[in-house]
């Protein structure tokens, strides 16, 4: 976070020159400088100076912003405009909602994120949730973001190189960061994860300490919870251990607030040695979408389409309009409606087009939100983690226990 004279001298590095606008979302829906990337700096300035009041309409154009950060990585004068944009967030927060206060607790201790898990797949295998959905309408759109809620997973502390294959040689150690919303919806990800991590030769540590990258809690303005959840993971880490994040959004939360070596795993995958690894080949069209954590912030989005790559017959290509963020973008979906729907409709539209069968993207966040969107218009596309794509092309059967290579390929 920034203090007051750091807004001002950050903002001052903005000369104006217009370049980040073409690539600012809400500018482009909008058309109004006030939801551009140089507008919404001219306005934090503004306020730092105390020239204009931290009113509501200030509070409007702060609250659009998706921090997607495209704008920070097309400007040629490196302005940090994602520190810019946490700051002013803190500077307007309201006192947390019910909600958001029960979702950040949550999100900074995973074993009650677990528990909470298995209550919500509880009432959507009761048809609960369903019931809850009719009787305030409200909780739909969480809804529909939860439809096919895995089995929780307790995960342990160390998975050895050697737990798929004993004849793997041991080539190093990694610590994995969990993801609070990851871990409890999409454990799949994780063991596929630790599959390819271990069958790659690397030992898998995965603090039991560690906590939420702050992501959420930042959102909401509320850097003192930020602030606790970062010292929480800098404190439950090795520091001498690359720290391997699965969702993008996670890593780019560590990356901006730790000083730990925080590696998306496909980047880190990519450039393993993969000599004498079988991979089974898989003759299908992936489309690949891009989060903008990946592309703008851990800057390692072509590492996916290399990873996926290195299956055989496999064909890549990626999703038109990837320069765009999918409106998910964390708690967004749900605070800002009209907007996300909107870019979210774009998505689906070039899905569409590109009659695309399985997607394939980096960021639970995202994951979920597209997910609802092409459930919403029944259409049948998979939407995967990279990591997954590759682990069953590797044998992996969905189960970190099984001793032997199976084929369990996707066909
Ligand atoms: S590209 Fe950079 S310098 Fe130019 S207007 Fe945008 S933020 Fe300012
Ligand atoms: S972070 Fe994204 S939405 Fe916000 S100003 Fe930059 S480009 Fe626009």
């Amino acid at each position: 976070m920034l203090n007051t004279q750091q807004i001002i001298q950050e903002a001052d590095r903005c000369v104006a020159c217009g370049l980040c606008l073409p690539h600012c979302p809400t500018y482009h829906k909008t058309g109004s400088e006030a939801d551009s990337p140089r507008g919404r700096i001219q306005l934090m300035s503004a306020v730092a100076r105390e020239i204009v009041p931290a009113n509501d309409r200030y509070k409007q154009h702060i609250d659009l912003c998706l921090s997607c950060r495209s704008c920070e990585a097309a400007c040629p004068n490196g302005v940090r405009y994602g520190a810019l944009i946490d700051t002013a967030r803190a500077g307007v927060a309201k006192k947390p909602h019910v909600i958001d206060k029960i979702t950040n607790h949550l999100v900074a201790n995973p074993s009650q994120m677990r528990v909470a898990s298995k209550v919500l797949r509880f009432t959507q295998n009761t048809g609960l949730m369903r019931l809850a959905g009719q009787l305030v309408p409200s909780l739909n759109k969480p809804i529909a973001l939860l439809s096919n809620l895995q089995k929780t997973q307790t995960w342990r502390e160390f998975y050895p190189a050697h737990s798929t294959n004993s004849s793997v040689t041991k080539k190093g150690k990694v610590s994995l960061f969990l993801g609070c919303i990851s871990s409890a919806f999409d454990a799949e990800t994780v063991r596929a994860s630790v599959f390819v991590l271990n069958r790659l030769g690397f030992d898998v540590h995965i603090p039991l300490a560690q906590s939420c990258c702050g992501g959420l809690a930042r959102q909401q303005g509320d850097a003192e919870q930020a602030k606790k959840t970062i010292a929480k993971n800098q404190a439950a880490f090795n520091s001498t251990l690359p720290v391997m994040t699965l969702a993008s959004g996670c890593g780019a939360g560590l990356h901006d607030y730790t000083n730990l070596v925080v590696k998306d795993i496909s980047h880190f995958l990519v450039n393993c040695d993969w000599s004498n690894i079988n991979i089974a080949p898989l003759a299908r069209d992936i489309v690949v979408h891009d989060p903008c954590t990946l592309r703008n912030v851990q800057k390692s989005h072509t590492s996916v389409y290399d990873l996926l790559n290195k299956i055989p017959q496999i064909k890549v290509n990626a999703l038109s309009g990837n320069n765009q963020c999918c409106g998910g973008a964390g708690a967004y979906m749900l605070n800002q409606p009209e907007m996300a729907d909107s870019l979210l409709n774009d998505k689906v539209s070039s899905l569409k087009k590109q009659k695309a069968t399985l997607l394939a993207t980096s960021n639970i966040g995202c994951a979920l939100y597209i997910a609802a969107g092409l459930r919403a218009q029944n259409m049948a596309i998979e939407v995967v983690h990279p990591v997954t794509i590759i682990a069953k092309q590797l044998g992996y059967t969905d189960s970190l226990d099984c001793g032997s290579l199976h084929s369990n390929s996707l066909t």
